[in-house]
């Protein structure tokens, strides 16, 4: 489940129910629309990518 922070907007990954931000700590946690969500992967993705040779730099020292 993808939840959004409506004070501060951070967008964040949970298992089962939360209520405070880990963020600025707000008890306004409600879930993220499907914008928002696709707006969470999109940046994942880009992580992901920007980090790919890093990991493989990693991969070869065992
Ligand atoms: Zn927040």
């Amino acid at each position: 489940m993808i939840y959004v922070c409506e004070k501060c907007h951070f967008t964040f990954e949970r298992v089962g129910s939360i209520e405070q931000c880990p963020d600025c700590g707000k008890m306004s946690i409600r879930q993220a629309n499907e914008e928002e969500v696709n707006k969470d992967l999109q940046i994942k993705d880009e992580f992901r990518k920007t980090n790919l040779l890093f990991v493989d730099q990693r991969k070869e020292h065992g």
